[in-house]
């Protein structure tokens, strides 16, 4: 429930200042918190920032990695944090140290150092009556990521059935590999963690999770350090491999190679072994068909977009576990508004509490409309392919049927390949869809959206070109 908590505390923040309502735009925000900020208590300055950080890049793993810092003393103008692995805090530190000192300065108005240390798990679990087990490498188990807490609907159904009988049977052929793939924010990272901390806590099993740049990372510095045959050795005990965010490994040769040795070796024992991706195997371009082929042995099942009894229920459970009394009909409001995924339901319900908490009065729905018509606006209304097809010819001036044609001369690839891109990026049509509405191939609509996911990265012209285009979608929805 850590979201939840962060984003109450953010809008708490907001809402208490007399402009917010007048406010909107995010733009106009003040981060700069001054005293009030620095009074909070030290967890919830942790979820503020932390909250604030994963939602300036949700795509990236950043929610796995931040999620492993625990506050320990946040000062004025040092912030202390501890983490339960020497490579943990290396991670953070190459990472995210300069990002969290920039973002602590934004939120306390005054320079801040922060310190990252190691303290064992084991130390931290003496004081706790039962003693939990953990994972022997990779990262923690965030414990509210449940069975429990996941509410199950159509969308979901088969990936939580089979999470459960891979806990049932762990390494069973029938479920092995299992694959999870689905879109930002509907519960992967929490199904696949809810099988490890299932497992922890009912076998004697080693269950080990990990982002897959996690995998790169310590791969890249084994090899540095000439450590490869101790790199191999630590997976010999492992029983259980849960890997997350697997499509960041996809285009990195040689720790794919890697990546498919431990693989082989662990399936070819009988180890059980579960993947979460954001994308299906065979859009995991450029990883080699046969690898691709391995990954398909078991399972492969999909989340997707809840329906709107899931996203009631979800916002039900959440409502009930934060004692939070909302009318069923501005339930059904957030439900019926909020379609994209979990994680977004999460935010608005967060905020419809923080005005409560603060004003003495009940939350009426024209209330909760004005509170979340930014929020709503901004991100749920739905862009078709037709629009970006459109957009796009129109930005570049030329014809559907050259954009669609067989030219393949910068002039028109370059604006076909963007038009793959936000495809991908915008609407929530399959690549299938795209494929055909383009008059192109599958694998052709991965690797025009490939590239130009890449070269963003680089090419800060095609950045802000790709921004504008963005910018003139979401303006016309
Ligand atoms: P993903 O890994 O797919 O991006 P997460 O697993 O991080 O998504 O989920 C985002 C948030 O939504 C988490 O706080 C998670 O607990 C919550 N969530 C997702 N699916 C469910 C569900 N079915 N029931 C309850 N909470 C859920
Ligand atoms: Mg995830």
């Amino acid at each position: 429930m850590i979201p939840f908590c962060r984003e109450v505390l953010l809008w708490l923040w907001y809402i208490s200042s007399d402009r917010l309502i007048k406010m909107g735009a995010k733009e106009q925000l003040n981060l700069d918190f001054g005293d009030k900020f620095n009074i909070l208590p030290d967890k919830e300055k942790w979820e503020i920032i932390s909250h604030y950080l994963i939602a300036q890049d949700p795509d990236s793993s950043r929610d796995l990695w931040l999620g492993q810092l625990k506050p320990l003393s946040l000062g004025r103008d040092k912030f202390v944090f501890t983490v339960s692995a020497s490579f943990t805090k290396e991670w953070i530190e190459k990472h995210y140290l300069a990002l969290l000192e920039k973002t602590a300065e934004r939120f306390t108005g005054h320079p801040v150092k922060v310190e990252i240390n190691v303290v064992p798990t084991d130390h931290l679990r003496t004081k706790k009556p039962k003693k939990k087990r953990k994972p022997p490498f990779g990262l923690s188990l965030n414990e509210d990521y449940t069975f429990e807490n996941f509410v199950v609907g159509q969308s979901n159904r088969l990936a939580y059935a089979t999470a459960k009988a891979v806990v049932e049977r762990p390494g069973r052929k029938s479920h092995n590999p299992l694959f999870i793939h689905g879109g930002v924010g509907l519960g992967k990272t929490h199904l696949i963690q809810a099988v490890g901390n299932a497992l922890l806590s009912t076998t004697d099993m080693d269950v080990v999770y990990m982002p897959a740049e996690l995998f790169t990372f310590e791969y890249v510095e084994s090899l540095k350090k000439g450590q490869m045959s101790l790199f191999r050795e630590r997976y010999r005990n492992v029983d259980v491999w849960l890997v997350d965010d697997i499509q960041f490994i996809a285009d990195k040769e040689r720790t794919t190679e890697e990546f498919f040795h431990t693989f082989n070796t662990l399936y070819e024992t009988g180890k059980q072994i579960i993947i979460c991706s954001d994308r299906a195997p065979e859009e995991l371009a450029p990883l080699h068909p046969r690898v691709v082929s391995r990954l398909k042995n078991g399972p492969v099942v999909s989340i997707t977009i809840p329906d709107l009894e899931l996203r009631l229920a979800i916002l039900q459970k959440k409502a009930e576990g934060e004692k939070f009394n909302l009318s069923p009909e501005i339930l059904l409001y957030i439900a019926r508004e909020i379609k994209s995924n979990i994680r977004d339901l999460e935010g608005a319900l967060a905020k419809l509490m923080a005005w409560s908490s603060i004003n003495n009065a009940p939350l009426t729905l024209p209330i909760a409309e004005e509170l979340l018509v930014d929020y709503i606006g901004k991100k749920q209304r739905i862009i078709t392919i037709e629009d970006v097809v459109r957009t796009i010819c129109k930005y570049f001036n030329i014809s559907q049927r050259v954009l669609k044609g067989k030219r393949r001369d910068r002039k028109v690839s370059l604006p076909r390949q963007i038009c793959m891109y936000l495809c991908r990026e915008l609407t929530s049509a399959p690549v299938t869809d795209i494929a055909r509405a383009l008059g192109k191939t599958h694998p052709a609509v991965i690797t025009g959206y490939n590239k130009i996911r890449e070269e963003l990265t680089k090419d800060r012209e095609l950045a802000e070109l790709v921004q504008k285009i963005t910018s003139t979608l979401l303006a016309n929805r």
